[in-house]
């Protein structure tokens, strides 16, 4: 390989599946100003049935939904921290792990902080300018086994992990614009 890979993938999480859980139903996506997306979200017990339910929810529902990089428990009214991510469609993506699934999850160190245009399918609307850290480590527990791990990702995948934690902590990306300036209503492409 002759590309330099800055960003050491953990093999655990690069391989999970939802395999690992129950087949999974598709959710209803709740829109802002639903309380939930504004409401910190609890701790879970990652082995807990309806743990590992909510997990399979996410990733189903993440799955039909075109475009989707990540949805947090909040977003299918749970207010709960848990996520589930994968930008691995997502042309900025770099080395990524894929599709995975973290409770309880929390940035342990970030670094390179770099602005970007982000979306979320809770502000169909809208997209805005947010400045995130472009590497980061984070760590939180796998649904099922509760297994902890800590992964460290750069670039969208970062991101997108720093968006479902906010959405995790009651947060939305119209939290982290720099202003009304930084929004832009999302256009419509036929
Ligand atoms: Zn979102």
């Amino acid at each position: 390989m002759t590309t330099p890979v800055t960003t050491s993938l953990n093999p655990r999480v690069r391989d999970w599946t939802e395999d690992e859980l129950v087949p999974g139903s598709v959710r209803d996506v709740v829109r802002a100003p639903a309380a939930v997306l504004s409401t910190p979200g609890g701790r879970v017990d990652p082995t807990a049935p309806e743990t590992v339910r909510l997990a399979a929810d996410l990733v189903a529902t993440m799955r039909v939904s075109p475009g989707c990089v990540g949805l947090a428990a909040p977003q299918v009214g749970e207010g709960v921290q848990v996520f589930c991510v994968d930008v691995s469609d997502h042309p900025k993506a770099r080395a990524h792990h894929g599709t995975f699934v973290l409770c309880n999850a929390e940035v342990v160190s970030a670094s390179r902080n770099e602005r970007a245009r982000e979306g979320c399918m809770s502000v169909p609307d809208l997209t805005g300018d947010v400045k995130r850290a472009s590497r980061i480590v984070v760590r939180g527990e796998l649904p099922g086994t509760g297994e902890s791990v800590e992964v460290t990702a750069e670039a969208f995948e970062a991101r997108a992990l720093q968006h479902e934690i906010d959405h995790c902590a009651g947060l939305l990306f119209l939290d982290r614009v720099a202003g009304a300036h930084a929004v832009y209503a999302r256009q419509t492409y036929l």
